[in-house]
């Protein structure tokens, strides 16, 4: 009987190890993609995102001989609706570690018991629980998690399919258009111009590149935000199409060569496993702060702020913070220097609870990731595992220095205070609501902040226990 391939951020075909098995089993596939309670409840950019990379998907099966079969509804619902209209015996799928996924995994296997019910592996490079330290518990330090996979065999990565046996018929599919998963995103258009096309070939070939280019000089041309250092590969990781393992044995592979870059380059893919393994043995970690003393600081928690507003909409007065709002905004994409600069200044000068920034990057970021979010947000806040210690806050102003000597990057998103601003900086102002009342005539504004004297509040803040208690 056939085998449902239900994918969900998997979008991929090669090293797709349920997709392999089920191509090897030799029976009939059924794969099927669900906008489901884990699709509603992406913010407005991934949700536009992951729309492109099923479109993408759907293409590459269809050149297999195969469809992708889309359905909405709540995943076991429609799934029970599937296996009575095909006959189909399995629901097959790879598994993901945050809390929703985990209970949509969980459930599954009773909601659907005449069934096989299969998770697979191959969201991550190990597994969460594959992965113990000497005493058997799972990892609270970077540095021994990365010793640990540092020397794990990855083993090889499955070739795709070759050819999927077709069901003896199809059963209906709905249209992806109509699901309108691009509803809230006003912008997406510019979102789309800016940024590479979806998928698991346009993902390949940006892994190609970037290791035959640019993963030699990686370890210091990824921490300018202004130049293209790093490999822009999270979005396609987030999706899954293309797969952690394939990023690392290249790596592994140019490291062989002689690119000593490659070393960096491994240990940031790391920090997205390290990230899942600890979302995964910690999943309060995507609400609460980890450290349970960080519960009670007194975080300032009003999301509409005059601070926060400056904030999400680039008119803090420091460029540096403005310019990567507004190209978040306008691309769906930060970089990961900016990511620190703009995490530090919202919750340590601003004081402000961090999970109002984890939400803003959760509507914004097109590689949103719910493991990666949550754990880097807590690690600048300083209640995370691991973290950044409650005195490392980023000065905006030395960072720019370091990191945007020639006001560059600046100059490319901030618009206001140029004679013949580019066309990055003009798109910001075709992207924001009408509601938000600015536009590139305004005065660009002072600083909403003294940055000298919020560190000292801040640091007096932290410092003033016992919130801790
Ligand atoms: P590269 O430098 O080329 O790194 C290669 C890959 O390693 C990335 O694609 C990514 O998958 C992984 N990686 C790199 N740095 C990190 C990190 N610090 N933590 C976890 N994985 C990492 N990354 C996301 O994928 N999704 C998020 O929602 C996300 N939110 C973040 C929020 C904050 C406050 C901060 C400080 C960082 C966040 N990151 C997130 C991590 C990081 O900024 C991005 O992964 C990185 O900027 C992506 O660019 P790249 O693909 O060119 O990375």
């Amino acid at each position: 009987s056939p085998i449902l391939l239900w994918f969900r951020r998997d979008l991929r075909l090669s090293d797709h190890p349920a997709l392999h098995a089920a191509a090897a089993s030799g029976r009939p596939v059924i794969p099927v993609f669900l906008c489901d309670e884990g699709v509603e409840a992406l913010g407005a950019a991934p949700r536009m995102r992951i729309g492109l990379g099923v479109e993408q998907l759907a293409r590459d099966l269809k050149d297999k001989g195969s469809r992708l079969i889309l359905r909405r509804g709540a995943t076991h619902g429609v799934l029970r609706a599937m296996l009575a209209e095909t006959g189909a015996g399995a629901v097959w799928w790879t598994r993901l570690h945050d809390p929703l996924s985990r209970r949509q995994d969980e459930c599954l296997g009773p909601q659907l018991e005449s069934v096989e019910t299969r998770a697979f592996p191959g969201h991550l490079l190990h597994e969460p629980e594959t992965l113990r330290t000497g005493a058997g518990g799972s990892f609270r330090s970077y540095a021994a998690f990365f010793r640990a996979l540092r020397t794990r065999d990855m083993g090889e990565p499955l070739p795709p399919p070759s050819r999927l046996t077709a069901p003896a018929s199809w059963p209906a599919t709905e249209r992806l258009e109509d699901w309108r998963l691009d509803a809230a995103m006003n912008r997406g258009g510019s979102i789309v111009a800016s940024w590479q096309q979806p998928g698991e070939t346009q993902a390949r070939a940006r892994l190609d590149r970037f290791v035959a280019e640019r993963i030699g000089a990686y370890a210091g041309a990824r921490d300018y935000p202004g130049r293209d250092g790093s490999s822009r590969l999270s979005e396609n990781l987030a999706y899954g199409e293309i797969s952690a393992r394939t990023c690392w044995l290249a790596a592994l592979a140019a490291l062989h060569r002689g690119e000593a870059g490659a070393e960096q380059f491994l240990k940031e893919l790391a920090w997205r496993d390290f990230s899942h393994h600890l979302l995964f043995h910690s999943p309060e970690l995507a609400t609460d702060a980890w450290r349970p003393e960080w519960r009670s600081f007194p975080w300032t928690r009003d999301t509409e702020s005059p601070l926060v507003s400056a904030w999400r909409r680039g008119r803090t007065g420091i460029r540096l913070v403005d310019a990567a709002m507004r190209e978040m905004y306008v691309t769906g994409r930060m970089h990961n220097r900016s990511r620190m600069i703009v995490a530090s200044l919202l919750t340590k000068h601003m004081l402000t609870d961090w999970r109002i920034g984890l939400k803003w990057f959760e509507d914004c970021l097109t590689d949103w990731d719910p493991a990666s979010n949550a754990v880097n947000w807590q690690w600048v806040a300083g209640s995370g595992p691991d973290a950044s210690p409650f005195f490392r806050i980023f000065s905006p102003k030395a960072q720019a220095k370091a990191y945007d000597p020639d006001g560059d990057y600046a100059r490319a998103w901030i618009a206001e205070w140029q004679a013949a601003p580019p066309s990055t900086a003009l798109s910001y102002f075709e992207a924001i609501p009408r509601s938000w009342h600015m536009s590139q005539k305004d005065t660009y504004p002072a600083p909403v902040l003294d940055l000298a004297v919020a560190r000292r509040a801040a640091l007096a803040a932290f410092r003033a226990r016992p919130w801790d208690q």
